[in-house]
């Protein structure tokens, strides 16, 4: 095993398979039983999740609305999110605590740093719902900074593309996957890994991310035992 203590990002999409809003049950049944493998091999996971498969701040803000207004929206969307998961996983199991990072202290912890590492060293998934707390900013930017926080060793990008090209794969057969990137690489490619602060905050406190696909069965064990399952943002520049 090449990483104990993980941080798994997983949009909203992620939970949404090919739904076109909201939640496909069946495909947070597969998510769970993947982290269920890779916490029973000994790994601390925590996860922020997303909401974009319920709501995003920006989208409704370009509709009108109030951009803070919307992105708490966002915030409280990505709680659902982080109970359903919770439920998949304790349905097998996976013991887990949910901590939001706005207060909802019926239905899940409060945000409270130490606690999670406990959390974390007793062997349960810590799920972290509601982002940072603060609008203007975006669950994986919450990503980065809960990986610094909790001293995880690495970040787990799940996506739907098997890793970083440099050009849209879709419209040119000729793009091509990185093995490896720097983060000055994709901060001035301005390369979708993940947002721009998410790679700073990533970049200060040398934090690799590996983006790799969520839909591949196994890659969840396959990247924690350090085996190459996409591309890997933190070291130097490689393509495929
Ligand atoms: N959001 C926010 N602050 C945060 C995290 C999220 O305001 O710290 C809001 C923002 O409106 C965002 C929404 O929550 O659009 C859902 O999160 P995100 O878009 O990051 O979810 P994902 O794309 O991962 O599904």
């Amino acid at each position: 095993m090449k990483y104990k203590r993980v941080l798994l990002k997983l949009s909203g999409e992620a939970l949404m398979g090919d739904l076109g809003y909201g939640i496909d049950p069946q495909v947070v049944a597969e998510i769970a039983d993947e982290i269920s493998e890779v916490v029973k091999m000994g790994v601390a996971m925590a996860i922020v999740v997303g909401g974009g498969n319920i709501f995003r701040g920006v989208k409704a803000a370009a509709a009108g609305m109030d951009r803070a207004t919307a992105d708490y929206i966002g915030m409280i969307a990505t709680v659902m999110n982080a109970m359903t998961l919770q439920d998949a996983l304790e349905q097998i199991g996976i013991p887990t605590r949910v901590q939001t990072a706005i207060a909802m202290q019926e239905v899940a912890e409060p945000y409270i740093r130490r606690r999670a590492i406990r959390h974390l060293e007793k062997g349960r998934v810590v799920i972290f719902g509601a982002g940072s707390g603060n609008p203007f900013f975006t669950t994986d930017t919450t990503a980065a900074l809960r990986a610094a926080e909790i001293d995880a060793e690495v970040i787990f990008k799940a996506t739907k593309v098997d890793g970083v090209y440099d050009s849209d794969p879709h419209q040119n057969k000729n793009a091509r996957r990185y093995n490896s990137l720097t983060y000055g690489h994709v901060l001035t490619h301005d390369l979708r890994v993940m947002d721009q602060t998410a790679i700073a905050l990533c970049k200060e406190n040398n934090i690799p991310i590996v983006v790799f696909d969520l839909s591949v069965r196994g890659n969840i064990i396959r990247a924690i035992s350090g085996e190459s399952v996409g591309t890997i943002v933190g070291g130097f520049c490689e393509v495929n």
